[in-house]
């Protein structure tokens, strides 16, 4: 199933285990009407769709990458790696995931005291049902307010409260980007630095490269031409890979669902699996 002439993939995609409203079955279908010849799935901290994604890959002919995407801080801003076929059905890996899930929970129980301390009372349980499979992050705890009406709106809930510079804001556990590139190496995957353009400041870009990354998303629904340009002609100069897709979340953003914004060409995927090969 690989090398088609005028095929397309989309190597960036949330379910419903981290903060996507489609179930990986839904995902894959959609996509398969869309008229993908591959897609990654690429969960927040978790790789607990990969496997179903795959089972309904097998039945609808499209090819289902195993993927992640992590977090890593440098310097106060929260920088995101997507992790490619890494060996995702490892205990290690599995123990890992449930490990940073379980400090995203206990983040979230900070902010409800936090922000119960600041008048705006939230209930965790709620938050955990919202969360249902997927890790737990800001998106819930900003449902859960609204529908408690501490705030009127879901910005207002990061804008007043939960935004990196708001008062019941707390960091993810703080992994560095050489632990997440390590991590994922270790386990025979492929990392690429996931939509640099949202970070403002590409001196950390340049840092996520001296750790080690493998490649670069150049092409994101958030990226301009200008940025597309760029992060190529980076990627080049550093021989990194490039990739590219839509961040689906199943719901609409700015108006849009993003799933078929990205229509990658199947060389870059290829390209990834030629360099996996090598390091193998
Ligand atoms: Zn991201
Ligand atoms: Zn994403």
């Amino acid at each position: 199933m690989s090398g088609q002439h005028n095929s397309f993939v989309d190597l960036h995609t949330h379910t419903i285990f981290s903060d996507g409203l489609f179930t990986p079955e839904e995902l894959v279908a959609e996509v398969s009407r869309l008229g993908f010849t591959a897609i990654a799935v690429t969960d927040h901290d978790s790789v607990d769709g990969i496997d179903r994604a795959r089972a309904e890959g097998r039945k609808r002919r499209v090819e289902v990458v195993p993927g992640v995407e992590m977090s890593c801080n440098v310097n106060g801003t929260d920088i995101h790696i997507l992790g490619y076929y890494l060996d995702y059905h490892q205990e290690r890996v599995q123990d890992f995931f449930a490990r940073i899930r379980q400090s995203r929970l206990e983040r979230a129980e900070r902010m409800v005291a936090k922000l119960t301390e600041l008048g705006a009372p939230v209930s965790f349980a709620r938050i955990k049902e919202l969360a249902g499979a997927g890790a737990v992050g800001r998106p819930h705890v900003a449902q859960a307010m609204l529908e408690a009406g501490a705030v009127a709106s879901i910005s207002e809930a990061f804008e007043r409260y939960i935004g990196y510079d708001g008062p019941a804001y707390f960091p993810k556990l703080p992994l560095t980007p050489l632990e997440v590139i390590s991590f994922i190496h270790d386990n025979g995957g492929l990392t690429v630095i996931a939509h640099p353009a949202t970070y403002g400041n590409d001196e950390l870009l340049y840092t996520v490269i001296a750790a080690g990354v493998d490649g670069i998303e150049v092409w994101h629904p958030e990226h301009n031409e200008r940025s597309v340009a760029r992060y190529q002609e980076i990627a080049e100069k550093n021989r990194l890979l490039m990739t590219g897709g839509s961040d689906c979340h199943g719901g609409r953003k700015l108006g849009r669902v993003y799933l078929g914004d990205i229509c990658l060409p199947y060389k870059y995927l290829m390209t990834l699996k030629q360099r996996l090969r090598v390091n193998q």
